[in-house]
């Protein structure tokens, strides 16, 4: 049986439910979603319920992390599915605002972070994106004040801002990275794969299989540029075009790296089927812990 969570539409509502609910003691954990729900969203919101005492899921399509070029008008929007998907794993309030509400007439403030964080990987390719992003979670933070809030390890550099922008404005909430969740193929879930078609679907597989491949060269000791080569030529040979990047960087500062050393790296592609944008990243184990 499933109990339907609350919706609220309101920040008023939200912070008067959430209220009661730190004012009773209770733990509340946040999961941002802009929707289409997945099993990936759904692995976050399993964790925000088993770590928390009660769950907030937000679903809003950002307008401001899409630049004019993008899918902003195409995104998916399944607001009665997500509803259902949502009462069947027992979240208790899901906050849906309307967009004048997140960002009212004459709005006129930008949460920008900084640095190597937003100089490589997706920023060049996604102008404003990455501010847009901040913008709006560091919003969602405030409205809701959770004591957790969780994001997908498949965004690696969006959970990387994330987590620079929550301590770089002391905001009191913990940010909790949760593990890519995959199609039997290894394909990442993203809402996006609804874009692709049956053909496209079947390519699609190759994109984590020539990253796994490479992240073994790697691994082995193989020289990081040839390996990379290598990467790009195999997505390229089965229909990738473009092919955004894909990099080798620190997994904390996202600066490229070349020469290995102990510290965690991670390897994150992305490219093109159609008109469709996968990304997809994986840590590279070297050094003490390589096998
Ligand atoms: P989105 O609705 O695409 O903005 O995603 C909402 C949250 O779900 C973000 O923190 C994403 O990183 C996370 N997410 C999306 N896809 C996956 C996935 N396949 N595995 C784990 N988390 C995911």
């Amino acid at each position: 049986m499933s109990v339907e969570p609350s919706l609220v539409r309101s920040v008023e509502a939200l912070r008067e439910q959430v209220d009661v609910w730190r004012r009773s003691g209770l733990k509340v954990g946040l999961v941002p979603t802009m929707g289409a729900l997945h099993e990936g969203h759904l692995t976050l919101v399993r964790a925000a319920l088993a770590e928390c005492d009660r769950a907030v899921v937000s679903i809003f399509v950002n307008p401001r992390q899409f630049a004019p070029t993008e899918d902003f008008a195409l995104y998916p929007r399944r607001e009665a599915d997500d509803l259902a998907q949502l009462a069947l794993a027992g979240v208790q309030l899901v906050f849906m605002p309307p967009v004048e509400v997140v960002y009212p007439e004459g709005f006129a403030t930008a949460v920008t972070v900084s640095g190597s964080l937003t100089q490589g990987l997706c920023a060049p390719f996604r102008p404003g994106h990455f501010q847009g992003v901040a913008t709006v979670v560091a919003k969602l933070f405030l409205q809701c004040l959770p004591d957790h809030a969780y994001f997908g390890e498949k965004d690696w550099q969006q959970l990387q801002v994330v987590r620079r922008m929550t301590r770089d404005l002391d905001i009191p909430v913990a940010v909790v990275g949760i593990p890519t969740v995959r199609e039997p193929d290894g394909l990442a879930l993203s809402s996006r794969n609804h874009y692709l078609s049956p053909a496209q679907r079947e390519t699609a597989s190759v994109f984590p299989r020539a990253l796994r491949e490479g992240i073994e060269r790697i691994e082995a000791g193989d020289p990081v540029e040839a390996a990379l080569g290598a990467m790009r030529d195999r997505l390229a040979a089965s229909g990738f075009s473009p092919i955004d990047y894909v990099d080798l960087v620190d997994a904390v500062t996202l600066e490229p790296v070349r020469s290995l050393g102990e510290r965690p790296l991670r390897l994150a592609a992305a490219a093109w089927l159609g008109r469709t944008r996968l990304i997809d990243n994986w840590p590279v184990v070297t050094g003490a812990g390589a096998r």
